[in-house]
């Protein structure tokens, strides 16, 4: 079952104490990448829970960088446009800018003009949430884009900074809850 292979990709998630920083206990899911065996096993729960979204998702808006090892896997698998999210001055052309304030200062992030179309049925995948504020942010491009149905999917969810109710505006689903 799903549950019981997110138990194993769970184990496979190595964590660092005091990264970036003193205090920030860091989550690396590329430590999941390193065994194909269990990429597999995080790539079928992802499709399955995707597969079950009603109505179905039209395009995958991801966050830069984690978030793009999923949202293109996913793009190619269900057939619909991968839309990259990125810090401002990363990507060419025009685009819509949102900003969020994190601990120190804040931070906007970019996404292209035209990329999500007016109306579309929009998942924004990331690998985690912690605070909230890069999805809530993501969420205000999607609108300036025109989406209109978002639903928010991330791998792993930090529970106790509680982001899940910063971005209570749309669906949030999480695989594994730390
Ligand atoms: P937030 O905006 O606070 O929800 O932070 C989520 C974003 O920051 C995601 O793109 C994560 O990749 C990254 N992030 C925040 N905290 C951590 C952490 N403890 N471990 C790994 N990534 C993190």
């Amino acid at each position: 079952s799903n549950e019981e292979k997110l138990q194993i990709v769970k184990k496979h998630i190595r964590n660092y104490n005091d990264f970036p920083k003193k205090g920030i206990m860091f989550w690396d899911v590329f430590s999941v990448l390193k065994e194909p065996k269990i990429f597999h096993l995080l790539k079928e729960v992802l499709v399955d829970t995707v597969k079950k979204i009603d109505p179905p998702i039209e395009c995958i808006a991801a966050l830069d960088a984690r978030g793009f090892l999923f949202g293109s896997l996913l793009s190619l698998e269900f057939n619909v446009p991968f839309v990259p999210i990125r810090k401002k001055g990363k990507l060419p052309g025009c685009t819509f800018r949102a900003s969020y304030s994190k601990e120190y200062g804040e931070d906007t992030l970019e996404v292209q003009i035209g990329s999500i179309k007016k109306g579309q049925k929009l998942l924004i995948i990331d690998d985690l949430l912690a605070t909230g504020g890069t999805l809530a942010c993501s969420s205000q491009l999607a609108k300036q884009c025109g989406a209109e149905d978002i639903t928010y999917l991330v791998v792993l969810e930090l529970e106790d900074l509680k982001g899940r109710e910063l971005i209570s505006d749309h669906k949030l689903i999480s695989l594994i809850k730390l």
